[in-house]
């Protein structure tokens, strides 16, 4: 675990579904019928209950599906989290198709429904960065200075939020990107 915004911002390597966090966000397709990767393991952790939902939300308030960019809410099953919060991010293409827009607004959308929700812990997976291709040192330029600039300026109920890595090398990767942004406020 590293601490980069002290007592608010860290990142980890893990499996997100073991996470205790008020809510726990999915790197979900538009379908929100699940998926592999984070989505699937989320759905497999967290059982029936989340796909209902899930199936309920396509019904009432997406029946087109869930665009890129946008965040909603489901119970979290039977994992530790209390909320899962599914976002769609961008599929990488070449990156003037609007992804970096796009991957931006999954994570303040996510935030945002996070703090509508009253969440005081929020951890996110690197969205868009397994099957959908996003480059990782650009995501993790634009997840640093987004999710940086959420947690110290307009928090709401947000106390501290978690970016959970799968491979260690990720989660190294991200640390570099943000130390030579000069933002690494631990030795
Ligand atoms: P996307 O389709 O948005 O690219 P993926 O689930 O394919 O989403 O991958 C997003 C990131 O999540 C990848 O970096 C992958 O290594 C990671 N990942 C996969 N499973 C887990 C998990 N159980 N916990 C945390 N991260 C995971």
């Amino acid at each position: 675990m590293t601490e980069l915004i002290p007592e608010k911002f860290y990142v980890c390597t893990g499996d997100i579904t073991k996470i205790q966090a008020d809510a726990v966000v999915n790197a979900a397709n538009s379908s929100l019928l699940g998926g592999g990767g984070v989505d699937g393991a989320i759905h497999a952790a967290g059982g029936r209950t989340i796909l209902a939902a899930c199936r309920q939300l396509r019904e009432i308030r997406y029946p087109d599906g869930l665009p890129p960019g946008a965040a909603a809410a489901t119970t979290a099953g039977r994992l530790r989290a209390t909320w899962v919060i599914h976002t769609v991010g961008p599929v990488w293409k070449d990156g003037t198709r609007g992804e970096p827009e796009l991957l931006e607004s999954a994570y303040r959308s996510s935030t945002a429904e996070a703090q509508r929700l009253g969440c005081g812990t929020v951890a996110f997976p690197a969205v868009s960065t397994g099957a959908y291709g996003f480059p990782k040192k650009l995501a993790a330029e634009i997840v640093w200075r987004t999710l940086s600039e959420i947690i110290t300026e307009n928090p709401g109920s947000i106390r501290k939020i978690y970016l959970v890595f799968f491979a260690a090398k990720d989660e190294e990767l991200f640390v570099k990107t943000v130390r030579s942004l000069g933002g690494y406020a631990c030795p």
